[in-house]
């Protein structure tokens, strides 16, 4: 598996599935959600709707991850996981772990090989980049059923900062 770090915008990448960094609504949001949402066209709200009455009627819980198609975007699928809000008293990175890992998983699940990830909870949520990067390092240590499949694992950040902290995190250090 190659681990890639980009500055870029997420909407833009071929790659085989997207990571959003959504909330449990799934019915869209600011940030990185909202960049999604307006690239892909409203059939991505259709999905979402429709996966929310079928399988999540409370909501994606933090730290979970689930599949839709990716409508307009080039991408074949948008994996939607919900970061752990620390504004909101959720500050245990084993939450901000399962969401890389749980993205992952669905990726393999789905037959996706190429994955682009934001730096979820880095924005809204609070989050310190830096930490957002340790902790997706730490997870693609790990060895999962299928994991072996994933071809590339690319990490986009939209503004220089994030990108020069994701690249000291997973070439300098890692
Ligand atoms: P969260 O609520 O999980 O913190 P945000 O969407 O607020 O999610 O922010 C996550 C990260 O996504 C931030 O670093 C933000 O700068 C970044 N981001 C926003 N728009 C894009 C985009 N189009 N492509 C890639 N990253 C983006």
């Amino acid at each position: 598996m190659r681990i890639t770090v980009v500055q870029g915008d997420i909407t833009e990448q071929d790659v085989d599935a997207i990571v959003n960094a959504a909330n449990s609504t799934l019915l869209g949001g600011g940030g990185v959600d909202g960049a999604i949402h307006a690239a892909a066209g409203p059939k991505l709200l259709r999905e979402c709707r429709e996966l929310r009455e079928a399988e999540y009627p409370d909501g994606l819980p933090t730290g979970q991850a689930a599949v839709t198609p990716a409508g307009k975007l080039p991408a074949d699928h948008v994996i939607h996981t919900v970061g752990p809000n620390r504004h909101a008293g959720q500050t245990d990175p084993a939450l901000l772990a399962s969401c890389f890992r749980e993205s992952l998983n669905r990726a393999v699940q789905v037959g996706d090989q190429t994955v682009a990830f934001p730096a979820v909870g880095a924005g809204a949520y609070g989050w310190d980049a830096e930490e957002v990067a340790r902790v997706a390092r730490s997870v693609l240590g790990e060895a999962h059923d299928g994991w072996s499949d994933l071809d590339e694992v690319r990490f986009v950040l939209h503004d220089a900062g994030t990108t020069e902290v994701f690249r000291n995190v997973f070439e300098y250090e890692g």
